[in-house]
């Protein structure tokens, strides 16, 4: 069993892009920005549209659920890559049509299929340096 006190609750990577929503930080939902003027909708920070230049811009929840738009399988990993090898990364397109990137867990390679429904999956990270331990989002078959 891990051991994961209550002190040591991990925290979102990014708070721009993962925002937690329950008290062990296993359930999160993604975060972007909708513009006002022409409905264009980003994942992550953005000070103006990409699509209409606006900076009238929303702060919206994204969600937890997407499809899987294409994928690659991994098999020379970035260094410090903490996981397991080969690993599957993933391009999901979110229903509002940002896509975002990030593995793919759970699911054997020969059973990923372009436009699989995939959901948010959280896994903690323990940090370096005494820092919060960090909560990172992956995607599982849905
Ligand atoms: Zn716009």
């Amino acid at each position: 069993m891990p051991d994961m006190p209550d002190s040591d609750t991990p925290v979102s990577v990014d708070p721009n892009r993962l925002k937690i929503t329950n008290d062990d930080s296993s359930e999160g939902t993604l975060v972007g920005f909708r513009c006002n003027e022409c409905s264009t909708t980003v994942f992550g920070p953005a000070v103006f549209c990409q699509s209409c230049t606006s900076t009238d811009l929303e702060a919206v929840d994204l969600g937890a659920k997407g499809t899987l738009f294409s994928y690659t399988i991994v098999r020379i990993p970035p260094a410090g890559w903490p996981g397991d090898v080969p690993y599957v990364l993933g391009q999901v397109e979110l229903p509002q049509g940002p896509q975002v990137l990030a593995e793919v867990v759970d699911c054997e390679h020969d059973d990923l299929k372009i436009g699989m429904a995939v959901e948010l999956t959280l896994q903690a990270v323990p940090a370096e340096n005494g820092e919060a331990d960090k909560a990172v989002y992956k995607w599982r078959p849905a």
